[in-house]
């Protein structure tokens, strides 16, 4: 076994780029004044924090203001989620959301129906995209939100936002939008999509793990997270993580002036792979275009998906069941069952995501570790039946 390892799991986590570690590590020791004091530490660090907002604000086309740092996607997700519909809770108890959101926004929508929200999920149709015309005919008097991720995390789906929010804004509905996935991946601006929050995470994009943002659009209204001190508009309390804050403003202003030669890389590599594996019959893809462009989720029939993921991880590749958060639980994913694969269907898929880092090599290598382990894991061999024909110097 060789040392080397091939990992294709971005869409759960980055490594953080050293340029943004470099840049990081000062606000850890010498530069480790409160951002919120009054002496010249402090002045410090709240012009670090102040540089990293308006990163964040440019990369996304926000005011400087618009903007709110969090601990990570999942509490950018709760708080919009929980926040804007009980600030206008005496406006309607309605919201709208997908089958297909992660679990930070199913969970929030979750608490509040218990508190008396009525929610409706947007079904997605064997592509894994939401109808703009089902979110329309949704729409009541009463919706308060519509909750709609832009990229799906297990099938890498971009969901018609901006033509829902359109929609939305004609009938006075406030739209989110977790951009967790998309921010970084793809050009991502909260004018043009229309939307009044966004989250977004800097671990997805190179960036440390543990910090995040919330856009709130000027003049939409929230109910307050952490209740204490007065950063963030007194509406997310408690001291600066400045380190991670450096480090997503970092992160963020690298991911979108390298956005489009990352893009095209990726889409590249993925093009190659998914041209490997037509050689493989049991192999299918699953989810359409439009797509996040360096993560494909793939179905291999007759195979068993923790098989797959431990065999390719001996091998020395990195590869998810779907997402991060639910692979450890047995739960199978509601994302592909909202797809409507079979429960056994969705046992035997498995997420490649690429990353900046992968070469033609990598899909090279983990083709032909797919063909072993297949050839290994797959009982009747005439599903290798055109197998003979592959070539793998793509
Ligand atoms: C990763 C992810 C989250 C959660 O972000 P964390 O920073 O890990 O909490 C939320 N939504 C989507 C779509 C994600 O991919």
């Amino acid at each position: 076994m060789s040392a080397r390892r091939i990992y294709l799991d971005h869409a759960a986590t980055t490594p953080t780029h050293p340029e943004v570690v470099k840049e990081m590590l000062p606000y850890f020791s010498d530069r480790f004044g409160n951002a919120s004091s009054l002496h010249r530490e402090g002045r410090e660090s709240v012009a670090a924090v102040d540089l990293a907002r308006e990163r964040v604000a440019a990369a996304i086309g926000a005011a400087p203001n618009e903007i709110y740092f969090t601990s990570c996607g999942t509490e950018s997700d709760n708080w919009a989620v929980q926040g804007i519909a009980e600030a206008y809770a005496e406006k309607g108890k309605h919201i709208l959301s997908s089958a297909i959101e992660h679990p930070a926004v199913l969970q929030a929508l979750k608490r509040l129906s218990e508190r008396g929200f009525e929610i409706t999920y947007l079904p997605v149709n064997d592509q894994g995209f939401v109808s703009v015309e089902d979110a329309v005919s949704a729409m009541r008097k009463d919706t308060v939100l519509i909750t709609l991720m832009l990229a799906n995390n297990e099938v890498g789906t971009v969901q018609p936002v901006k033509e829902i929010a359109a929609e939305a804004k004609a009938r006075g509905i406030l739209v989110h939008t977790d951009a967790v996935q998309a921010v970084g991946s793809i050009p991502v601006n909260v004018k043009e999509l229309g939307v009044d929050s966004l989250s977004l995470s800097a671990h997805k994009f190179y960036g440390p793990k543990g910090v995040g943002a919330l856009y709130l659009r000027n003049g939409v209204k929230i109910k307050g997270l952490l209740l204490g001190g007065e950063q963030e508009r007194s509406l997310r309390g408690g001291t600066y993580n400045t380190p991670a804050i450096v480090g997503l403003g970092k992160a963020i202003e690298r991911a979108v002036s390298t956005l489009e030669e990352k893009q095209n890389k990726l889409l590249a590599l993925k093009e190659k792979f998914v041209q490997g594996l037509s050689a493989f019959p049991c192999a299918k893809v699953n989810g359409g275009s439009p797509a996040l462009p360096g993560t494909v989720n793939v179905r291999f029939d007759g195979v068993k998906n923790a098989d797959l993921l431990s065999a390719l991880d001996m091998e020395g590749i990195a590869v998810s069941l779907g997402s991060a958060c639910s692979s450890g639980s047995v739960e199978p994913s509601h994302v592909l069952l909202a797809m409507g694969l079979t429960k056994q269907q969705v046992a035997s898929s498995v997420r490649f995501s690429f990353g900046e880092e992968n070469t033609l090599a990598d899909v090279q290598d983990t083709l032909a570790a797919l063909e072993s382990i297949l050839r290994r894991l797959v009982k009747t061999q005439d599903l290798f039946a055109q197998s003979k024909q592959k070539n793998y110097n793509v």
